[in-house]
């Protein structure tokens, strides 16, 4: 690793559990110790080798059972494209197959990432085959895709479990809606929805608007939800929530493709420009 890389991770290191499972779970006990649960993805994405693909698989193979064995209160979120879902949907289908056999043996939820649209419609055909076999399993829904609220309406009828994020890939302007604050707007909506006919979901955002408006819901409803942030992001409003008495997740990615990840967080909000440049002087 060259110096700028080396500069660049440990700026990083503020978004990313490290860059192997055993420091994966070292930050998942501590967030466990500030009474978070966790979720651990192993970063990759868009994976075409089957034997990239099957190192995908047995990687949360092992993680979910670091995480059980190291009594962490915590799960994994998966990318379908990480088990080859492009270029070899059978293959992907059975690589989900075998970490969801561990997530139930284990006891754990398991998640399943939504990526571009690009495998939108197979990733949320996927889960529709899976789930009512598999309750324990959940999928991240985008608010900023205009067709989510139809999807939120088709899933929760089956008894989705949801993560509602607000989406963050590059998509075609006719897919999603024009601006953040559009998208914002939806996602507000859509979690009306999820308070009024859905349970047992998560509200991942670092929006405190949106977090103000998921508490009123919560005050005049019984659904059941948590919180979930990305690591390094509004740690404070993590720990008022909790002391608030709210469940809260923390999202832990980790592994050697950090670089990728770290720039999308990066270029997400400016101010982490000047983070960066901080730690070079
Ligand atoms: C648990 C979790 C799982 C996710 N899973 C997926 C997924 O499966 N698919 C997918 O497409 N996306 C996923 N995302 C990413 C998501 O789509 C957004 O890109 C990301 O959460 C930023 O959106 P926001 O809701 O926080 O709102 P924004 O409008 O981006 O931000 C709202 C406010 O939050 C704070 N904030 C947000 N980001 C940062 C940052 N990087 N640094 C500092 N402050 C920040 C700021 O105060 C900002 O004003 C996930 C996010 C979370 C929290």
């Amino acid at each position: 690793m060259g110096l700028g890389q080396g500069l660049l991770l440990r700026v990083a290191k503020r978004w990313i559990a490290g860059t192997d499972s055993a420091s994966a779970i070292k930050e998942a006990l501590k967030a466990n110790q500030r009474r978070m649960s966790v979720v651990l993805n192993y970063l990759g994405e868009e994976i075409s080798d089957p034997s990239i693909a099957d190192a995908h698989m047995r990687e949360y193979l092992s993680v979910q059972k670091a995480i059980s064995d190291s009594g962490i209160k915590g799960c994994v979120s998966v990318k379908l494209t990480q088990f080859g879902l492009l270029t070899d949907e059978t293959g992907a289908i059975k690589r989900l197959a075998e970490v969801i056999g561990r997530s139930e043996a284990l006891g754990q939820m398991l998640w399943i990432d939504m990526e571009s649209s690009r495998v939108l419609e197979k990733t949320l055909q996927i889960y529709l085959d899976v789930l009512p076999s598999h309750p324990m399993v959940g999928l991240a829904l985008q608010s900023y895709m205009r067709r989510s609220a139809k999807d939120l309406e088709t899933i929760l009828g089956k008894g989705a479990k949801i993560r509602l994020v607000k989406g963050a890939y590059k998509e075609p302007p006719d897919l999603v809606f024009n601006n953040r604050a559009e998208a914002t707007e939806n996602y507000s909506k859509l979690m009306e929805t999820l308070f009024k006919k859905g349970d047992d979901f998560v509200i991942a955002t670092h929006d405190p608007k949106l977090i103000d408006q998921a508490k009123e819901l919560a005050n005049s409803g019984k659904a059941r939800f948590e919180f979930q942030m990305l690591k390094g992001i509004q740690d404070g409003l993590k720990d008022k929530l909790v002391q608030a008495g709210y469940k809260v997740g923390e999202y832990l990615p980790y592994g050697s493709q950090w670089y990728a990840y770290s720039k999308r967080r990066i270029s997400e909000h400016p101010s982490n420009i000047l983070l960066l440049l901080r730690s070079l002087f």
